[in-house]
């Protein structure tokens, strides 16, 4: 049994003063079930709770850590960032060279601006397609998740293709009856939005990584392209989790389709606070201070987030380790695969670059209706039973598990040790 007194006593104290004890909702374990262990520190492919239990870590911050828990490098380059200011509010060099790093890799976007969350950046991506189309009305794609700003909480109203209901008590159906929900993967239902309204843009996870991996197939993301140009819409990849993730370029160099707006986050910022949005110059500069539609943040860009992005991005560009990661993620999966076969659970298994979804299910999963499928109550005690295994796996069956740099071969046997172990034990 695991030990965890310790984060017992803690998350007590924690719910008496933060709401669920946690910063963030999905933090809770509330849909598998017990409570969450509090961290103390990482290392490597590791991270070690405050009863001093070690675990091999697949959630790496919810996707930035790609290089693992205390890089050195990156770690050199922010201390010696810490000691000349935590922040100025005014233009600092490494804004312009992080940009700069971004842009080398997604060379069809013009120009970025920084901003301190993916929640921001799809925020402001979304007010500037809005802004420079002249229209109101947006598409989103159920079971896609980009951030928790009000346009953007929505559920399917009377039915997907219509005009969208609140997802969340305080967000006015004034603001999401503007917010169109299509299908995933079924391009007849973004023609049925079209036709329903004149739309601003369509922003869509072409790597959906929240309701599980569900990769877009490459010609319903073409499909978007040409909808998008026929309407006078601009298209949205939301690459916050996906970019410098699913490969150096995310799922533009993966499928070839090019965007008008990519937002970003997560690995941009290397475990610190960052958003980011691009796009072409003729788009982009219609955001103030060139242009009037307002964007700001007093923190954007600021010296920590930047450095530690930057110092990452360098170092992934130097190591170039997508292929190996890719490899050890299929490593992972198809041990998984061969473990649940033994031992007649129904798998699905996905991998794209460092990222890996599962789905205890039967058939293949293109949207979100098929990720509800999963088998929710294995997953539950799975999730636990590799908690009990030293295994710390995202605590939903709508997440994505990541391989950072530093999970070895060595990490990957143990996972599948405890797997094998696990399925053993529950079933
Ligand atoms: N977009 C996507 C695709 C995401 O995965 C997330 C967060 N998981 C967001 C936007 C929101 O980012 P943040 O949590 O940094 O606000």
């Amino acid at each position: 049994m695991l030990v965890t007194a310790n984060s017992q006593i803690e998350f007590q104290k924690a719910q008496e003063v933060i709401p669920g004890g946690v910063n963030s909702p999905v933090r809770s374990f509330s849909s598998v079930g017990g409570n969450p262990p509090f961290m103390d520190y990482g290392d490597g492919g590791y991270i070690v709770d405050i009863d001093d239990n070690k675990y091999i870590d697949y959630v790496q911050s919810w996707g930035p850590l790609i290089l693992g828990h205390n890089d050195l490098e990156v770690q050199k380059d922010v201390i010696e960032a810490v000691k000349k200011s935590l922040s100025f509010g005014a233009p600092t060099i490494n804004e312009t060279l992080l940009v700069d790093e971004i842009l080398s890799t997604y060379d069809f976007l013009d120009k970025i601006r920084l901003v301190n969350s993916g929640t921001e950046a799809v925020m402001s991506a979304i007010r500037l397609a809005r802004g420079y189309t002249k229209k109101d009305n947006i598409i989103k794609f159920e079971g896609c998740y980009h951030g928790h700003s009000d346009s953007l909480l929505v559920q399917a109203g009377s039915g997907l293709a219509t005009f969208g209901a609140p997802s969340s008590p305080g967000v006015p159906a004034d603001l999401t009856k503007h917010t169109l929900l299509a299908t995933y993967n079924d391009i007849d239902s973004v023609e049925q939005c079209f036709k329903n309204g004149d739309i601003a843009c369509v922003i869509i996870e072409p790597i959906a990584g929240n309701m599980g991996l569900v990769p877009a197939d490459i010609k319903f993301l073409q499909d978007l392209r040409s909808i998008c140009d026929k309407n006078n819409a601009l298209l949205i990849f939301d690459e916050v989790m996906s970019g410098f993730r699913a490969s150096m370029g995310g799922a533009c160099e993966i499928t070839k389709v090019v965007p008008d707006i990519v937002t970003f986050g997560k690995v941009i910022g290397g475990g610190m606070p960052i958003g980011a949005f691009g796009a072409s110059s003729k788009i982009i500069d219609e955001l103030s201070p060139v242009g009037a539609i307002y964007q700001a943040g007093t923190l954007s860009g600021n010296p920590i987030s930047t450095i530690a992005g930057l110092s990452t991005l360098k170092k992934l560009k130097k190591l170039n380790p997508f292929k190996e990661l890719e490899i050890k993620a299929i490593k992972l999966t198809d041990g998984f695969k061969q473990i649940a076969n033994k031992y007649g659970v129904d798998i699905q298994t996905t991998v794209r670059g460092s990222m890996f979804g599962f789905f205890f299910s039967k058939e293949k999963v293109n949207n979100f209706k098929e990720a509800c499928k999963n088998n929710q109550e294995l997953f539950s005690k799975f999730h636990r039973a590799m908690l009990e295994r030293n295994v710390y796996l995202a605590c939903s069956s709508f997440e994505t598990g990541f391989i950072s740099v530093a999970t070895s071969d060595n990490l990957i046997d143990d996972t599948l040790d405890a797997i094998e172990d696990s399925f053993k034990n529950i079933l």
